[in-house]
């Protein structure tokens, strides 16, 4: 469910024109709306009722500040995975007993930034990071808490670049051996054992891994506390899909994920920690481009419009599906087919091909939408494009919540060599 909506044929975003916002701002821009973003979160807390829980934000599906800000007031804690994300969680007034700090690639000055600010949870990905973030928490005289985060071995069933559980995948610990390795954490100073943590994927649609991973888990933790190690924390990670394709595949909803969790762990009494990106932000979101260029060709009816790859990257990276609608629209089913491209020059500059849309005409305006995750904090500069800016609504408000790069901005962290001074 979300708040981008016709009302008298013209999308609103909450009660706002999207076309009154691109008139104000120019386009192509962001939009994310509030009521959504509080919607989601309310509606993912409210299946685990009554149990422990910390529900932390992945900070790295959309870390625009009045995002990050409008889950925290309604709750949410945060998920990241770089010193950057952890300030921007500070920034955004999350607790520090509120971060989990997920990743493979934590650098010595990036575990002491988040000793120092006493962030809830290390997320241990191996054996070197585990002796590295020892060592950094003794130089510091602190106690590092941590999970290991295990690897199950399960297929999630989703795309292969964001497919995170399986054994030839570059993260966790095998869960096989993972049991050694919390043996050797538990003689480790300045490392406290708190948790179990896994994340099999992203986009997952089919809960059935999900189960799976989390019975394994469950295995795991009583294998542990049979050699003495009572955990009483479990970081189930995120994953959960959204609808891309709403009519064709609606995936099953965040309250039958909170089921499997219920009936899989129903005897564990301890905490639960959950870090959903997507489905969070996926819906919250949309794009909004103007059309430049009808270009018909003999094989392909082209929509030429003014975002391109490089500020929404999905459709060309991981094959994505995004609906794309017209803000007016006419005649109720389209009956033209576009292939709709940015200006970037790479053909992979492609965001739909063979799309059925009403007539589209220069200066007319569509929004991607599910834009939320992943669309904006992948974005570039390449082909020397400014980043786009980031609009937030709530109600019948609306402000910038990040502004269009400037071309100074763009040039100003360049240097040319004395030599071609
Ligand atoms: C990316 C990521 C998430 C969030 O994934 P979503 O599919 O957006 O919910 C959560 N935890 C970890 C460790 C991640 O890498």
């Amino acid at each position: 469910m979300d708040h981008f909506t016709y009302k008298n044929n013209e999308l609103f975003a909450e009660n706002v024109a999207v076309a009154k916002i691109a008139k104000q701002v120019g386009t192509p821009f962001y939009c994310y709306s509030s009521a959504t973003l509080e919607h989601h979160f309310k509606v993912f807390a409210e299946g685990f009722q009554g149990l422990d829980t910390l529900i932390c934000f992945a900070v790295k599906s959309n870390s625009n500040l009045a995002v990050i800000k409008t889950l925290a007031d309604a709750g949410a804690g945060a998920d990241v995975v770089s010193e950057g994300e952890i300030r921007r969680a500070l920034k955004c007034g999350i607790a520090p007993n509120k971060i989990i700090f997920s990743g493979i690639g934590k650098t010595a000055s990036e575990m002491e930034f988040a000793l120092n600010t006493g962030i809830y949870q290390f997320n241990v990905e191996s054996e070197p990071e585990l002796e590295l973030l020892a060592k950094t928490a003794q130089k510091l005289n602190k106690t590092a808490p941590i999970a290991i985060r295990v690897n199950p071995d399960i297929d999630a069933g989703t795309s292969a670049k964001i497919t995170t559980g399986l054994k030839t995948s570059k993260f966790g610990i095998d869960i096989n051996h993972a049991l050694e390795v919390y043996k050797k954490a538990s003689k480790l100073k300045g490392i406290k054992i708190q948790a179990i943590s896994v994340h099999i994927g992203s986009q997952i649609t089919d809960f059935k891994p999900f189960e799976k991973a989390f019975i394994r888990v469950r295995e795991f933790h009583a294998e542990l506390a049979k050699n003495g190690i009572e955990i009483n924390v479990l970081d189930l990670g995120g994953g959960i899909g959204v609808p891309y394709d709403a009519e064709k595949n609606p995936p099953p909803h965040p309250r039958d994920y909170a089921k499997i969790v219920r009936e899989v762990f129903k005897s564990f009494k301890g905490r639960f920690c959950f870090e959903p990106g997507r489905v969070l932000v996926g819906n919250a979101g949309i794009l909004v481009s103007e059309v430049i260029y009808v270009k018909p060709t003999d094989a392909r009816n082209f929509l030429i419009v003014d975002a391109a790859m490089n500020d929404l990257i999905r459709p060309s990276f991981y094959n994505a599906h995004h609906d794309i609608i017209p803000i007016n629209q006419k005649s109720a089913a389209g009956n033209h087919k576009y292939d709709i491209v940015g200006p970037v020059c790479e053909t992979g500059d492609t965001f739909a091909e063979l799309r059925t849309m009403p007539e589209l005409k220069p200066g007319d305006l569509i929004a991607f939408r599910t834009a939320g995750a992943y669309g904006s904090v992948m974005a570039s500069t390449y082909n020397s494009r400014k980043i786009v800016p980031e609009v937030m609504v709530k109600g019948d408000k609306f402000e910038i919540t990040s502004r269009r790069m400037s071309y100074d901005e763009m040039f100003e962290r360049e240097i040319l060599p004395d030599w071609l001074k």
